[in-house]
């Protein structure tokens, strides 16, 4: 039995307070039974603890809930656009900084451009609104990620990292003249929030400069990465996150940020550039959709918390805490005896509903058992990573599974304590109890894109 950790004190104390609503096991069995037994259909009141999604949910800070009040509303050339472009281009060292709404309207503008029937684009692993602005251009978007990354208990540091070998025989089986950009996305949210190194990047400017590609940094998620180099790559221990942010974002063409993450804001987005003459075809692309190139889709008030956030998001005992937080649940849950992916990434803990819940065949949906088990047990709001998400239908209607079954525990920044997550942790004591008995679910409705969102299911 591995004993508690030492205690993960926040670096902050709390100012104002949110209640959260204490309901029963009744009730929330009710309930759920009412939604479909899917989660996403639940209201936020009759939850818990909501760890859905870490985008656009943390809390904001006192200076940032001050900018709030100091924004300058101004149409064009607004004082708080001049704040956040110069945290921006001091971040990315690109002359060309346009804001947006959220990170897809960034991905849709560059994309737009650069996409288009036979086309391709080839990342470590494209996010989900990355893969859909891609392939609604017509163009195709390959995943390639290292395979031995692959394995969800192989324990390496950068898991996040892109194949350089594969890219090189995509380069010459497509041709350079096909490849519309490489994308990197740090960390790799959608291979389990997994971290990039430097040298890898490195690699990948390599090679983008030897074929003349295009090469953009995804980095919602850049001052997590930092974190991570700091104390995984040798050569980093000395620098600051920020500095590591800012070689590593140096190395790009372009770079696209939901600043729904490590913007730590609700709201907003941006895209930044290199090429004078890709800047002008954006902007123009910029004030037909989102606004002005002084504002994006941004009030003054949320460029002005944007410009605070991406300052105080590399503050060190920010990241040390944001990081061991999410390793404090995921360590805790592994010495509790259930299976996670391994190591934990930045922002979210991954379970392995196929191993935890191995008495529920994958057509039963293992891991939409343990979402709903843990918002009944627990209040505890989650989402399922596996068949439903990406379970296809061959000819005969039979499911094609997922290459795995994971639940997805994604951690707000700044929201909960430690105490609430080890309440998460109890709840897990009581899944690891009733595994067994646990039976699994059918689909009762699905519609024909992105089924996780609406799809409803009956227990077996
Ligand atoms: C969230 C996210 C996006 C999309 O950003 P939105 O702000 O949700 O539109 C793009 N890429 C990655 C890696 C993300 O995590």
């Amino acid at each position: 039995m591995s004993h508690r950790m030492r205690t993960l004190t926040e670096p902050f104390k709390i100012k104002m307070v949110e209640p959260l609503r204490v309901t029963t096991e009744e009730y929330r069995n009710d309930i759920l039974k009412k939604s479909g037994y899917n989660p996403f259909l639940l209201r936020s009141h009759d939850v818990f603890i909501d760890l859905l999604t870490d985008s656009g949910t943390g809390a904001m800070s006192d200076k940032q809930w001050g900018g709030i009040m100091t924004g300058d509303e101004s149409y064009a050339g607004a004082r708080s656009w001049e704040h956040l472009e110069s945290v921006v281009k001091d971040l990315t060292s690109m002359p060309y900084i346009l804001p947006t709404h959220q990170g897809r309207a960034a991905e849709r503008i560059l994309y737009g451009i650069l996409g288009g029937k036979v086309k391709v684009f080839i990342s470590n692993t494209h996010f989900d609104t990355t893969r859909a602005n891609i392939e609604f251009t017509g163009a195709t978007a390959i995943d390639i990620v290292y395979d031995v990354a692959k394995d969800p208990e192989i324990d390496l540091p950068f898991k996040g990292n892109i194949d350089l070998e594969k890219l090189q025989v995509l380069i010459k089986e497509h041709g350079r003249e096909n490849i519309a950009a490489v994308i990197i996305t740090v960390t790799n949210n959608s291979s389990g929030g997994q971290p990039v190194s430097m040298a890898n990047v490195k690699g990948l400017r390599k090679i983008c400069d030897e074929h003349n590609l295009l090469m953009v940094i995804d980095g919602c998620r850049i001052a997590e990465n930092a974190y991570f180099v700091k104390h995984r790559e040798p050569g980093f221990e000395t620098k600051t996150y920020k500095e590591i942010a800012q070689e590593m974002l140096a190395l790009g063409d372009a770079f696209i940020m939901s600043a729904k993450k490590d913007g730590l804001v609700n709201i907003g987005g941006l895209l930044t550039m290199k090429d004078e003459e890709l800047s002008i075809k954006c902007k123009n692309l910029l004030i037909i959709s989102e606004g002005f190139t002084t504002y994006g889709g941004l009030a003054g008030r949320d460029m002005e918390a944007l410009a605070i956030g991406l300052e105080e998001v590399f503050d060190a005992d920010y990241l040390h805490y944001r990081i061991r937080s999410t390793a404090y649940l995921g360590e805790n849950l592994k010495a509790k005896g259930v299976p996670v992916v391994w190591p934990i990434g930045g922002h979210a803990v991954y379970i392995d509903a196929k191993k935890l819940y191995n008495s529920i065949p994958v057509e039963q949906y293992p891991g939409q058992a343990l979402v709903c088990d843990l918002y009944t047990k627990g209040g505890i709001r989650c989402v399922e990573v596996g068949s439903v998400m990406f379970g296809k239908y061959d000819e005969a209607g039979k499911l094609i599974p997922a290459q795995n079954e994971l639940v997805r525990l994604a951690i707000p920044r700044r929201v909960y304590t430690q105490s609430h997550i080890d309440y998460v942790l109890d709840v897990f004591d009581d899944i690891l109890d009733m595994r067994k008995q646990t039976t699994g679910y059918r689909i009762t409705y699905e519609p024909p894109f992105l089924r996780h969102f609406t799809a409803r299911f009956e227990k077996i």
